[in-house]
């Protein structure tokens, strides 16, 4: 897919008050500093559209973009912040809950995950809980520009052994991605576009 236009719509923390056209709609979603705004801007090629920052947890809003003016590209807060208080962790978790709940336009939901590290807890637990709501998702492996290949597939083992123990029957489909050398940008695309298509 080309990206011809890619503009900002809004900001909130109401799902109620997201916009109302009915196209579809993806939703990026992961650990504060997982790469999230690197990726989306990535993806779009528009260098400042999320904004990347050196304060991770300052995105505490679902921002909606319009992309080639038929689906939106949603940017959701970065979860698992360990300075924000406890109060506002619930307050972001109430929000992205009822997003997840109640948003009829989201299609899929793409989860990031730093391929560095090995599989962490917050991630895992979120993954659980978007397959008991039964909420579709994907995952993002960001920053695979940090290692070699052979520690990339090592990595996502990790994730699907942990994941099959969790009870999952299969690995989720899946991306490798890196924002500094754009892997990973064709695939997903085009994944997104397939969907749109069908
Ligand atoms: P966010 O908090 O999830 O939106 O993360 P950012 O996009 O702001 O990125 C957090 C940090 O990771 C920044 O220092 C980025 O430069 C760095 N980063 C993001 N994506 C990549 C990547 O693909 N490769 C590398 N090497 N660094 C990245």
């Amino acid at each position: 897919m080309e990206i011809k236009s890619a503009e900002f719509v809004m900001s909130n923390s109401d799902v109620g008050k997201c916009p109302k056209e009915p196209i579809p709609e993806y939703a990026f979603i992961g650990r504060s500093n997982v790469g999230k705004s690197s990726l989306i801007n990535m993806l779009t090629q528009r260098k400042g559209l999320a904004k990347t920052s050196g304060r991770p947890g300052k995105t505490q809003l679902i921002n909606h973009f319009k992309i080639n003016n038929n689906w939106f590209l949603v940017d959701l807060p970065g979860y698992g912040y360990a300075r924000v208080s406890k109060s506002m962790k619930n307050t972001f978790q109430k929000f992205i809950t009822q997003y997840f709940e109640k948003r009829q336009q989201l299609v899929s939901a793409f989860v990031l995950i730093d391929i560095r590290h090995e599989p962490q807890k917050i991630d895992l637990e979120f993954m659980q809980w978007m397959g008991e709501h039964q909420i579709p998702f994907s995952i993002i492996f960001t920053k695979a520009d940090k290692l070699k290949p052979g520690a990339i597939q090592r990595h996502v083992k990790e994730y699907e052994s942990k994941l099959l123990e969790d009870a999952w029957e299969e690995m989720p489909n899946y991306f490798i991605t890196s924002s500094s050398n754009f892997t990973g940008r064709d695939q997903l695309l085009k994944y997104i576009e397939d969907i749109n298509n069908s």
